[in-house]
């Protein structure tokens, strides 16, 4: 009883503070426990209940329609941003919300495309995850040799000897030394640290290094390690002669996602269209290339048009 009381002083006061977006507590029988739910602020329920049930993208705005306050995707868009109203973390952007606006896609692929796409010419407030650094950096192994190479040095999507995508310099680097402490690989090799001629480095006498410093082991079985740690991370290049179109098809409706060198140059309804677009390819897209990597390589089912 005394739950119970406390429960509904609680509820008169979050109802009272809380303004536009009222807060409910609702007594659950089974658990026995009293469950607070967010509800959506009553500004925004024509919208919410208006938004539909399939794939694509939406677009949380606040008072000024020129600046997105955050852009998300789903496979179904009113469950999706339904959810935003339940997460207490996301008050912040729920009380600043005026108006959402959604665009529905075909597919799972034209939603992560478009999302991808309209995160990085609006710029959203609360968007964190797909704003990267358009400068990247990677691994290169090359012979024996391993270096860190740069996406404004480097074609990213014609390179065959290229592991993993780093945002810095220092995170590539980070991997590289994880990899040595693994598999016993020399720091002074590996170029992280300077070798004094004709001596073994320090980490060989605490047994963390093989000794490729020493000749206790060859170049290439020293490579062979290193390069077998990265193998998973081993950038795909661009396996198509030009540009293709990905095909996404569901009720009658087809959408084609023109792509060229792993970056997506925009959808259209119509194979012509698609063979119109040619834009030359500004710079290597790790967002696309990650996105679309799946569809591409790992399931059977896309279907691709070659337009070159
Ligand atoms: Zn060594």
């Amino acid at each position: 009883m005394t739950v119970y009381i406390t429960s509904i002083i609680r509820l008169f006061s979050i109802q009272r503070l809380s303004g536009q977006s009222r807060s409910a507590i609702l007594w659950n029988p089974e658990k026995e426990l009293f469950t607070e739910l967010y509800q959506y602020p009553e500004h925004l329920r024509h919208t919410l209940e208006n938004l539909p049930g399939s794939s694509g993208v939406y677009i949380f705005y606040g008072d000024d329609k020129a600046f997105p306050l955050y852009i998300g995707k789903s496979v179904n868009i009113r469950s999706r941003v339904m959810s935003h109203f339940r997460n207490p973390a996301e008050a912040k952007l729920l009380h600043m919300t005026r108006d959402i606006e959604h665009i529905e896609t075909i597919g799972e692929v034209g939603a992560l495309l478009l999302e991808s796409d309209l995160i990085k010419t609006r710029r959203p407030l609360f968007n964190k995850r797909l704003r990267t650094a358009r400068k990247l950096c990677s691994i290169r192994l090359q012979g024996l040799t391993a270096s860190i190479v740069f996406s404004d040095d480097v074609d990213f999507s014609h390179s065959e000897d290229l592991f993993g995508l780093f945002k810095t310099k220092m995170s590539a680097v980070e991997k590289i030394r994880d990899i040595a402490d693994q598999e016993k690989l020399c720091y002074g090799a590996l170029g992280l640290e300077k070798l004094s001629k004709n001596r073994a480095c320090f980490r060989f006498s605490l047994g963390k290094c093989a000794g490729v410093c020493c000749g206790k082991e060859t170049p290439e079985a020293h490579q062979a390690r290193l390069r077998s740690a990265l193998s998973t991370l081993k950038i795909r290049s661009w396996p198509y002669p030009g540009r293709i179109a990905i095909v996404e098809e569901a009720n009658g409706q087809t959408d084609y996602h023109v792509i060229n060198h792993w970056f997506y140059l925009g959808t259209v309804k119509t194979l012509e269209a698609a063979r119109a677009f040619d834009i030359a390819v500004p710079h290597f897209d790790r967002d696309s290339y990650k996105i679309l990597c799946r569809p591409l390589f790992e399931t059977d089912s896309s279907k691709v048009i070659l337009l070159d």
